[in-house]
């Protein structure tokens, strides 16, 4: 049987959402690579009572480890180390050699800062991070916090407990260092590679995929399928699934692409921006963008790949008609009569950014991103685009989005990505 692990995120921050957790995901997706099988990520508050009720519940749960993330700081409300402690039933014990190496490393970010802090309380902080359950060991800091290593107590059953830091930075910093650990390297001892493939359509109803699985029917047992419907209409389906179901992998790929054959448009889980850029990249193109109710946002999420200077020039944000003829060129006799939001001027918007940036390709958009500013004919969430390409090519769209200002923005961002690709993939 394949080794399994849980994860416990811990922090009030997180449990209310004020931070997206970045640990559980980090390792849920480590353990995968590692051929762990992941058994549950719960995240709780800085609460003794609650951590230690979920830390019950996980060592008892039949998993071979747990691993935690937070908690591990200088100040009241870190308490993890206590609580693991207890639970695991090994007193923590101060470690002089720890201690040292926190409060060097301490010593050493005071001076860098310039602060001049009240020697006792550095000294509490320390003297807190250095408290080690006793059969436990500890793993060198990253920041400044050390992890910890801890096993149950003597003569009972049960998975160790792995501490790892809060800060993700930190906590990737000392992933290797606990895998590698003789404790973690022997429970997590059985492990089988887990394979993950993705495929990505884009126009299909969850609906026509349904009754695709369904005719395929048991073929489909060794497969752990996931479909989840994303933002702008995108299905994205994860399979997961032992190298022995390979070929039943590559059967069911195969399926979807004769069934879909339109609206596959990433049969390798590349993203939409990584197709994008691949495009754009591959054939010597570039690109800017004239944008009015996304005002930049597709630019920049173009600018969130490295590289993306080698294809894009600049984005014109045009939020006001002035500031579309004045930097886009939008004739201002269009505007007024046929309206900014409008495929006329999502065209001309993208006749600007051409010319204006002497780019291969040019988008427009321009649309009404509420939640107000709607009537009856133009209407919240309506966002006019428009992609012109080399030697003609173009495309535009129409469409109407959904929820609320964010959902219209990102929605738009998102079609316009996938025109770019319709563009240059009809080259
Ligand atoms: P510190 O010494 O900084 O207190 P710590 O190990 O006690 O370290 P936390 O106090 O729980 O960690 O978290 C410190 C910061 O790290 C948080 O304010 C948060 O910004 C970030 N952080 C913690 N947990 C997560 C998480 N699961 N995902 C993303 N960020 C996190
Ligand atoms: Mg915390």
């Amino acid at each position: 049987v394949t080794a399994r692990a849980a994860v416990l995120v811990t922090g009030t921050e997180v449990l209310t959402g004020r931070v997206a957790d970045r640990n559980g995901p980090w390792m849920a997706e480590q353990l995968r690579v590692h051929g762990v099988d992941i058994a549950s990520v719960t995240v709780v508050g800085d609460r003794p009572d609650d951590l230690r009720t979920a830390l019950r519940v996980l060592t008892g749960s039949g998993v071979d480890v747990v691993f935690t993330s937070g908690g591990l700081g200088p100040t009241a409300d870190d308490l993890t180390a206590e609580i693991v402690a207890e639970v695991q039933g090994r007193p923590l014990r101060f470690d002089p050699g720890v201690h040292e190496t926190v409060a060097a490393i301490v010593a050493r970010l005071n001076a860098t800062r310039g602060w001049h802090l009240d020697p006792a309380a550095t000294d509490a902080a320390t003297r807190k991070q250095a408290m080690v359950p006793v059969g436990g060991t500890a793993l060198a800091p990253v920041g400044t916090a050390p992890g910890l290593i801890v096993p149950v107590a003597e003569g009972r059953a049960g998975p160790p407990v792995i501490v790892l830091p809060g800060p993700p930075r930190e906590l990737q910093g000392m992933w290797d260092a606990a895998l590698a650990s003789p404790l973690v390297a022997a429970a997590l001892a059985n492990r089988e590679e887990v394979r993950q493939r993705t495929l990505r359509l884009w126009g299909t109803p969850e609906s026509e995929l349904a009754a695709v699985l369904r005719r395929l029917g048991r073929a489909l047992d060794p497969l752990e399928i996931t479909t989840c419907l994303r933002l702008g209409g995108e299905l994205e389906i994860v399979s997961r699934f032992p190298p022995d179901a390979q070929a039943a992998y590559d059967q069911f790929a195969a399926a979807i692409g004769e069934s879909f054959p339109a609206t596959l448009f990433s049969p390798d889980g590349r993203t939409i921006d990584d197709i994008v850029a691949d495009l754009l990249l591959a054939g010597h193109l570039t690109i800017a963008t004239t944008e009015s109710c996304t005002a930049g946002l597709l630019a920049g999420r173009i600018a969130d790949r490295p590289g993306s200077s080698e294809y894009l020039l600049g984005g014109l944000v045009t939020y006001s008609n002035e500031a579309k003829s004045a930097l886009a060129d939008v004739p201002a006799s269009l505007i007024a009569r046929v309206g900014a939001v409008s495929a006329e001027v999502a065209q001309a918007m993208a006749a600007g950014a051409r010319k204006k940036l002497g780019t291969d390709l040019g988008v427009g958009i321009t649309g009404i991103a509420g939640p107000g500013g709607g009537t009856p004919d133009k209407p919240v969430g309506l966002v006019y685009l428009h992609v012109s390409g080399p030697d003609g090519a173009e495309r535009a769209r129409r469409a109407v989005f959904p929820g609320s200002r964010a959902d219209v923005r990102a929605g738009a961002v998102y079609l316009a990505l996938q025109m770019v690709r319709q563009v240059l993939q009809a080259r």
